[in-house]
């Protein structure tokens, strides 16, 4: 037990082991590695490390849970009571998670606990009224048969999460995964491992059997990449980086051609028309890129203004920029805490030097904000051409690049042009306009004035190289089922 004494309220952290068939471990290796606050460059505490035998023994006990288990013989409305005392249990715990969660990542602790944590329960609670939902259909053969499927569960899925969201990104694989019947072995990563364990101690208190749930802490380079190779594992799911998209692909395709989703990274248009609500649009643009610190797959980062209001727009969005109050996370009047490394902190500058050097125009920021922890200033870019850096390749930081445009057809091109395809948003008071240019771009997400709407219930996943698959909603569970088809013959 570790506790943090430098806030308000000590903070308790029990869970820094390995979850593996319900039992609380050390690693096999003994090693540890340390997590940090991104706020103040501390380390808050050290967790134990697993790498590939402990991977084997966590494989072990989804595998056994899953076919020869308790889990295998627990119907989906049991599944759904149990998913359901996790939500409520998450939603018991939800001030100390989000604490949790803002100590590990850095996030102002007014999105951990208004975003993060009431978004995590209702994913809980939406894949719970699914549990026992998982059907398949009748199939009208010829007479003298009876065909159907049953949409069964793929087996034992690993899961690797980012830091960015880690409670959220949690929610969505694993609510999903075990509403349909499914076992996990799940790898946080190594910057925010703290939030993923505590829900482990939540698991086990709501009462899961051993084995369904096993959290590894761990590196990608290590475990992650062990996981993906893993011949026991069926399935992966695997947020992050679009290079690292390709690594797994490649892993899985070299192992047993196990199932991947994937959700990566993007490059994400935000299109804002001259007869829109311009107050909206801008305050939408401000937080479409700069919430999370600009640490979002969906970041509205290559703004699109119509020509007749660029100057407007420009102008506005600066000084909405000026005003954002960056600072202790743990403040509830902060906006913007800290990038979540070193690494993320130096990849960040780097892009906003070559922002600079190929000519765009640096508006306001570009520097890094005191002398401790990772804040970086709200940047703001102008005059930004397509081709530039800033405009072709992910910043996930907190850089706004505006650049102008004319016409309909030149902007859904323009806003096209790129690998990657998650998310897009339009703002316009032309409905028709609006949904002409949502029909043409090729992401898997548009909003029409709005931006970053989250439920649920909504499908999220990349076209192009923004990923594999879709997450939420019920096109969610698709991606944790096989369809298994069944034939009798009724007339002997
Ligand atoms: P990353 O892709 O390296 O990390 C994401 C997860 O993958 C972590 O759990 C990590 O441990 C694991 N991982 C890393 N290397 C792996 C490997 N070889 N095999 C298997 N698993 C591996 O992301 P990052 O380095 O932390 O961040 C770099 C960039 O990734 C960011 O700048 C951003 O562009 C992107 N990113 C995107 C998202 C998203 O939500 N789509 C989230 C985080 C990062
Ligand atoms: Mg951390």
């Amino acid at each position: 037990m570790v506790t943090v004494t430098s806030l308000k309220q000590p903070l308790k952290i029990s869970a820094t082991q390995l979850l593996i068939n319900n039992e609380w471990v050390d690693s096999i290796s003994g090693q540890k590695f340390a997590t940090v606050n991104p706020a103040n460059e501390e380390v808050i505490c050290e967790v134990a490390l697993a790498g590939a035998a402990d991977l084997e023994l966590a494989v072990q006990a989804a595998r056994k849970a899953f076919s020869e288990g308790e889990w295998s013989r627990v119907s989906g409305s049991d599944r759904a009571v149990l998913l359901y005392k996790l939500a409520n249990l998450i939603e018991e715990h939800q001030a100390e998670l989000a604490q949790l969660e803002t100590l590990d990542n850095g996030k102002p602790l007014r999105e951990s606990s208004k975003i993060d944590l009431p978004l995590a329960i209702q994913c809980y609670r939406y894949f719970a009224g699914w549990a026992d939902k998982i059907q398949g259909k009748t199939i009208p053969l010829a007479k003298d048969f009876l065909c159907y499927t049953r949409h069964e569960p793929i087996g034992v899925i690993g899961q690797i999460i980012p830091w960015n969201f880690p409670l959220l990104m949690q929610a969505w694989k694993l609510a999903p995964a075990l509403a349909t019947g499914n076992t996990v072995v799940l790898k946080p990563s190594s910057y925010t491992p703290l939030t993923a364990l505590k829900v482990g101690e939540l698991i086990i208190e709501a009462g899961f059997p051993p084995g369904v749930v096993n959290i590894l802490p761990g590196f990608g380079n290590t475990l992650g990449i062990a996981i993906a190779r893993h011949q026991d594992i069926d399935k992966l799911a695997f947020t992050g980086s679009t290079d690292v998209g390709h690594l797994i692909m490649t892993a899985a395709a070299q192992s047993n051609l196990k199932q991947v989703t994937l959700e990566l990274g993007s490059k994400n248009p935000n299109i804002v028309f001259a007869d829109t609500d311009l107050d909206a649009a801008i305050e939408g643009a401000h937080l479409g890129l700069f919430l999370n610190q600009g640490q979002c797959c969906t970041a509205g980062s290559r703004i699109f203004v119509e020509e007749k209001c660029y100057p407007e727009f420009v102008a506005r969005s600066i000084e909405r920029a000026k005003k954002r109050i960056v600072g202790d996370p743990l403040d509830p009047r902060t906006e913007q805490g800290p990038q979540i490394s070193q690494i993320q902190f130096d990849r960040v500058m780097h892009y906003i030097e070559a922002g600079m050097r190929e000519g765009a125009n640096l508006q306001f920021g570009g520097s890094r904000v005191g002398n401790r922890g990772f804040f970086i200033e709200p940047t703001v870019f102008t005059e930004v051409q397509d081709q530039m850096t800033i405009a072709q390749e992910e910043i996930f930081g907190p850089v706004m690049s505006i650049t102008k445009f004319r016409d309909i057809d030149e902007v859904i091109r323009r806003a096209n042009n790129t690998k990657y395809g998650l998310a897009a948003a339009i703002w316009t008071q032309d409905i028709t306009k609006a949904h002409k240019i949502a029909h043409h771009l090729r992401v898997g997400t548009v909003w029409i004035n709005c931006y970053d709407v989250f439920n649920s219930a909504a499908p999220f996943g990349g076209f192009k190289q923004s990923g594999i698959g879709r997450e939420l909603g019920e096109y969610g569970l698709r991606e944790y089922t096989q369809v298994k088809t069944v034939t009798v013959k009724i007339n002997q």
